[in-house]
């Protein structure tokens, strides 16, 4: 990919990887104005950010990255990553091409396999007639650069590193990593792979201690990229100066950590296989539901997890989740920890509302 390689050098496996690098996340963009977003991911690039990363399903984000990459001096330059979510190589390449279209560019820099999520969805992903296949075919004509996969469920992500053979991994990797997790990134990069985060604030829960947050990520000898989604330019700056400024935890904040780690791991038995939701005729976002809840209870009061506006906007999608549940158990036979699901997720429904009104010392 002309005029990119030499950015993707530092943190392609294998190459430099002691410079973390800042990724303009565009998934807030859908809320500014078109002129607000384009003005927004402009003065990132003043500001000497040159990795920006969007989607197909970030609304008109992808759009709004190619309006504000054109005409503008060393825009070549920049990386570019974007994603689809489609498991079929027709489909795929379908939204590969309407990609180029949005970016304007004759190549995209590093394309993922967006939110792999669950076992079924990775077959389909490897299937003769895949994803993986279409996106190694455009790689070969010179459509994409690098080939990337994203994902929450840890489960997932191993028998990706055990079966795929890719350049980026992007998973939720921040101060609530498991020591499973921990292993995961280190085995990526054996893998010779580069390692991106995403949600390193968890989704706007952390509001607090945001400075530990960010630290962990960017310090993290495991974590080569860090995307940060930004919705005004003061988000920008503010997460840029952040970032250059950090440094790395010292022993009594990395200790904090591990001990609240250590009861999350403690209080939460889902093992965020996510074998429940592909059983589950209405997909419901079990384990979501079963880790929040464990996090709102271990990181609840200390790192401001609850009454953020993060906090608020996810808790009310679980509500919806958990209410739109009939009951019928087909989670149930498929969860290798037996868990009750069912009445498991009665019991979080009265933790979450408490939450979500401000009650989140009950429960
Ligand atoms: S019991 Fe609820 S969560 Fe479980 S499979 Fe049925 S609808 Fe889905
Ligand atoms: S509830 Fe059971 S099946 Fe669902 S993700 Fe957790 S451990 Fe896996």
């Amino acid at each position: 990919v002309t005029g990119t390689d030499t950015l993707l050098r530092r943190f392609v496996p294998g190459l430099d990887r002691s410079v973390c690098r800042f990724v303009l996340g565009t998934i807030p963009l859908a809320r500014p104005t078109p002129d607000e977003a384009v003005a927004l991911i402009r003065h990132a690039l003043g500001r000497g950010v040159d990795v920006i990363d969007t989607a197909r399903v970030y609304g008109p984000a992808e759009a709004y990255v190619g309006r504000a990459l054109r005409d503008v001096p060393g825009a070549d330059d920049v990386v570019v990553t974007t994603k689809s979510v489609s498991r079929d190589g027709d489909g795929l390449r379908r939204d590969l091409e309407t990609s180029l279209a949005n970016l304007g560019r004759r190549a995209v820099d590093v394309f993922f396999l967006h939110q792999v999520d669950s076992f079924p969805e990775l077959d389909a992903v490897l299937a003769p007639n895949g994803a993986l296949a279409a996106v190694q075919r455009a790689r070969d004509e010179g459509l994409v650069g690098k080939i990337g996969l994203s994902g929450h469920f840890t489960p997932v992500l191993v028998r990706v590193l055990e079966t795929m053979d890719l350049d980026v991994l992007l998973g939720r990797f921040n101060l609530t990593m498991t020591d499973d997790e921990a292993e995961l990134v280190a085995g990526a990069h054996e893998r010779g792979m580069a390692v991106a985060t995403m949600k390193v604030y968890e989704g706007g829960f952390v509001t607090k201690h945001t400075d530990l947050a960010l630290r962990f990520a960017v310090h993290h000898p495991g974590l080569d990229l860090v995307m940060i989604g930004c919705e005004t330019v003061e988000q920008v700056d503010g997460n840029l100066a952040a970032f250059t400024a950090s440094r790395p935890l010292a022993d009594d904040e990395e200790q904090r950590l591990r001990t609240a780690a250590e009861a999350l791991r403690s209080t939460t038995f889902c093992s965020y296989c996510g074998y429940c939701t592909a059983a589950c005729p209405k997909a419901l976002p079990v384990a979501h539901v079963f880790n929040l809840e464990g996090k709102l209870q271990v990181y609840g009061d200390d790192y401001g997890f609850q009454g953020s506006p993060g906090a608020a906007m996810y808790v009310s999608e679980f509500l919806s989740a958990i209410d739109a549940c009939d009951e019928c158990g087909a989670c149930e036979e498929r969860c290798p920890n037996r868990l009750p699901i069912r009445r498991l997720l009665k019991e979080r429904r009265a933790r979450l509302q408490a939450c979500l009104d401000g009650r989140g010392d009950e429960g």
